[in-house]
């Protein structure tokens, strides 16, 4: 036995805070489980053009700020601690942080994100921000006529791809094997578009250029079957690998798909739990912004919102 809650949210990126703000309205009183990464992926960004209601624009740290205020000037109450354990086979349904502490929860609103696959090399890590980006979508405006280089070879990689032409001078696709993983389509598309070119069978060795102003000025790429090394010059450095959904606390307990994102039913929020509702980037492989994570935690508080009064009545 823990402290109890009407409902308990895990994770305070904009689809945990949305949800928080709106059951907060609703009187649920909401704990919000910050993690390890308060406000989520946007607070390692500085510039977000794409949310609405900021025309000169917003950092992500502040636009969290502004949506954790909000939550909590509604009474939603925040705890800064991961998660380590969660029972869904009792009722309240039991969880537990990582200083032992018990709580539990009429509903719960899984809210834990997800977090893109980076290639792992540390001129990859240090250039973060300063042009090398996970997200077409977020990032692809600031390489205007510019040219920029996008790894991977899936069908993520490809619409990435096609979608920075809209934006690049040139668009180089690094891919380590001979052809694309993605679907024929797709590889058609991309290989007809007289912006993209493809440099088969090569990996990346090392990012170039200096955080700040410079950012990032080409890459180093070696072909895997000549071993020859060559240094591509680019201003943006996509990386379109795959994204990993913060899923592991429910992998035994809550439906995934094979590549482990919540599945939720329909059009809801419902995922296999009754009770139990998904919302953002965890349980999303497709759209992964703001403003959709947001928009489904909104419709996460609704649906625990009305699952709660349907077990009162
Ligand atoms: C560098 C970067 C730039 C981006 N730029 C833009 C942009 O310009 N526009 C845009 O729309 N989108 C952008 N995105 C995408 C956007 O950030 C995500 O779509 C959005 O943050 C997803 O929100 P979320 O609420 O699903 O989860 P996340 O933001 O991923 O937050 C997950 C939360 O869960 C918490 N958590 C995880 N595990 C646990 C646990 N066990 N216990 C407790 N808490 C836990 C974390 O601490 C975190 O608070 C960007 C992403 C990145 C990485």
């Amino acid at each position: 036995m823990g402290k109890h809650y009407k409902l308990i949210i895990v994770g305070s990126g904009p689809s945990g805070l949305t949800a928080a703000i709106y059951a907060a309205r609703a009187g649920l009183q909401p704990l919000i489980f910050e993690g390890a990464q308060p406000g989520g992926q946007l607070t390692t960004t500085t510039d977000i053009e794409n949310y609405p209601g900021f025309p000169e624009g917003i950092s992500g740290p502040e636009l969290m700020e502004k949506m954790r205020e909000q939550a909590l000037r509604f009474g939603a109450e925040s705890q800064f601690r991961m998660v380590k354990d969660v029972d869904l086979s009792q009722y309240p349904f039991r969880i537990r942080d990582d200083e032992g502490e018990g709580y539990e929860a009429e509903a719960l609103i899984i809210s834990t994100g997800a977090s893109a696959k980076y290639l792992g090399l540390e001129s990859e890590s240090r250039l973060k921000g300063y042009g090398v980006s996970a997200c077409a979508t977020c990032d692809g405006f600031f390489y205007r006529d510019k040219d920029i280089v996008v790894v991977g070879g899936g069908d993520t990689a490809l619409e990435e791809a096609l979608y920075l032409t809209h934006f690049g001078k040139t668009v180089t696709i690094i891919h380590r094997r001979d052809e694309f993983r993605a679907s024929k389509f797709m590889a058609k598309k991309a290989l007809n578009h007289p912006k993209i070119r493809v440099k088969w069978d090569s990996v990346v060795e090392e990012v170039l250029g200096e955080p700040g102003p410079v950012g990032v000025t080409g890459v180093r790429i070696r072909n895997v079957k000549t071993q020859k090394t060559e240094d591509l010059p680019c201003s943006g450095f996509f990386v379109a690998i795959g994204h990993h959904p913060n899923t592991e606390l429910f992998r035994d307990s809550l439906e995934q798909n094979e590549t482990g994102y919540i599945i939720t039913k329909g059009k809801s929020s419902q995922t296999s739990t009754a009770g139990v509702f998904a919302c953002g980037d965890v349980q999303d492989p497709v759209y992964r912004q703001a403003v959709t994570a947001a928009g489904s935690g909104c419709m996460a508080a609704m649906d625990a919102e009305r699952w709660l009064s349907e077990q009162e009545s």
